[in-house]
């Protein structure tokens, strides 16, 4: 076989093995068996790289190949559930500069370069260094690295004459006939500075859908510079991530109840910006593990809504126990997740999967809001802004309009905190505040422990 033919047709091989990968990462029960997929194919396509006919520095190749695997491999096992959506923010980052790097470097050679070549790669590079910036941005923001969200009048004017002026400039790259490395530097100067601002002003809350929206613009730049290249398995595999990541972002915005313009420019959700929210009146009242106990054992229908506080105190598999110890005693039990509880897209489903929880117990938010009515306790654990009755109505509040888990609705509410602390958006909560909310206080884990010892005990 032509070593071309051969490396056409493995690269075909691993488009169809990330796409194989892609689909089983749709389900928890074969998630793991997806990575694995993806990861054969990834390795192929590197591998039948260097089959390429006039390779320039191999040793160079082998060298990056080597650095970022073992960087890669590090941070991945290092790093914890918590933190994984700014590891995501910056891989995702990385994802983009890498696309904007090989235009970059095809323009600069500049030779042989169709029109539509040219085009596509300018396509790919704007992209590619906006999804760039802003993931590093993002990823500050997350990390804690940027606290404040930069706002200042005329920001958005700043940005669309960057976005037109890039433009612009990618005009006079293609009808030159000879690439200016300084207008090149200034296209790609101007993008990077865009994709910065763009991001600065956005809100914590909005995070989420901000970087899964990077993720799809990082997927349609490798897409377009895959088609530059000639590499069907770029082209294919950026198109999927793309198209993935664009249905991501907008189920995410759905969950939020926010369109993606409204994401970009305006802002929300930023913490410690709660409007002119006056916050809950009255009190947040105590209860005893024990005496929460007795009131879930005597329930005959509870709501289980873990949050971001669940991964903090690691109390998923406790978590567990309780609740098929509740069932032992003929409690009927149902655990709620909201598509943004956590801190990154199904985070809780991650969770609960890993302590055991069969997924007939796990609903979400629409097919369970309907049934708090009817329920004797919701159990909310580190969860917060997922369900604080100020996002259905208190129009000042920075969170009006995010769909809500219900679980104000039910007859007896147990909270379970550390302290009095605020949630992601930096809001007070008015559940917590409510006459039939009582709250548990101490570590995840360590309440959920005396709740089991409670129950065990009657
Ligand atoms: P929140 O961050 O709103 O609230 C978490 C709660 O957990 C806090 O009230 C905190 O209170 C409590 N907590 C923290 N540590 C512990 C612990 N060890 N034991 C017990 N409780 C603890 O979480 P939610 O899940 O309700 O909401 C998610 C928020 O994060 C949303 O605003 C969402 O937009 C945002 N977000 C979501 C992402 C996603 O993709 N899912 C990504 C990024 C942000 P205390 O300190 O008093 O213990």
């Amino acid at each position: 076989m032509d070593a071309s033919l051969l490396i056409q047709s493995t690269y075909l091989v691993a488009a169809a093995l990330f796409i194989i990968g892609l689909k089983r990462m749709s389900s928890p029960l074969t998630a793991r068996g997806g990575i694995v997929w993806a990861g054969i194919g990834m390795l192929l396509a590197t591998l039948v790289t260097f089959l390429e006919p006039n390779l320039n520095n191999i040793g160079l190749m082998i060298t990056a190949i080597v650095l970022s695997s073992v960087l890669a491999w590090v941070s991945g096992k290092r790093v914890a559930m918590t933190d994984m959506p700014q590891m995501i923010a910056l891989y995702n980052g990385m994802g983009g500069g890498a696309a904007a790097a090989i235009a970059a470097i095809e323009l600069v050679k500049g030779t042989n370069l169709t029109l539509t070549v040219e085009i596509l790669a300018l396509l790919g590079a704007f992209i590619g260094t906006i999804a760039f910036s802003g993931s590093l941005i993002a990823f500050a923001k997350l990390q804690g690295i940027i606290r404040k969200a930069l706002r200042f009048p005329g920001l958005s004017w700043i940005n669309l004459a960057l976005f037109l002026g890039t433009v612009a400039v990618g005009v006079q790259i293609i009808i030159s006939p000879e690439t200016c490395i300084c207008l090149l530097a200034l296209f790609f100067g101007m993008a990077l500075l865009l994709g910065a601002l763009v991001t600065a002003p956005i809100g914590g809350a909005d995070m989420p859908v901000v970087i899964s929206l990077f993720n799809a613009l990082t997927g349609l730049a490798v897409g377009f510079e895959g088609y530059v290249l000639g590499n069907p398995a770029m082209m294919i595999a950026g198109t999927v991530v793309g198209a993935s990541g664009t249905m991501l972002t907008m189920l995410m915005a759905k969950a939020m109840n926010r369109s993606i313009s409204n994401v970009l420019f305006s802002s929300f959700g930023e913490s410690g910006d709660a409007g002119d929210n006056e916050g809950p009146s009255g009190s947040m009242k105590a209860v005893e593990a024990s005496d929460a106990a007795i009131t879930l054992t005597y329930a005959e229908k509870v709501i289980i809504i873990p949050g971001y506080g669940l991964a903090v105190a690691q109390a998923q598999h406790k978590l567990w126990e309780l609740a098929e110890l509740l069932e032992d005693r003929g409690v009927s039990v149902k655990f709620a997740i909201h598509p943004v509880a956590g801190r990154m897209p199904g985070h809780m489903n991650v969770l609960l999967a890993e302590a055991g929880v069969p997924y007939e117990k796990i609903a979400d938010l629409d097919e369970i809001n309907s049934e708090f009515d009817s329920t004797n306790v919701a159990l909310v654990i580190g969860a917060n802004d997922v369900v604080n009755p100020a996002a259905r109505s208190n129009k000042s509040s920075p969170i009006y309009g995010m769909p809500i888990l219900d679980a104000d609705k039910a007859d007896n509410v147990i909270v379970i905190k550390r302290g009095q602390g605020t949630g992601f958006s930096g809001i007070e909560n008015e559940l917590f505040f409510a006459d039939n909310t009582r709250l548990c206080y101490g570590d995840g884990q360590k309440v959920v422990a005396e709740l089991i010892a409670g129950v065990k005990a009657l």
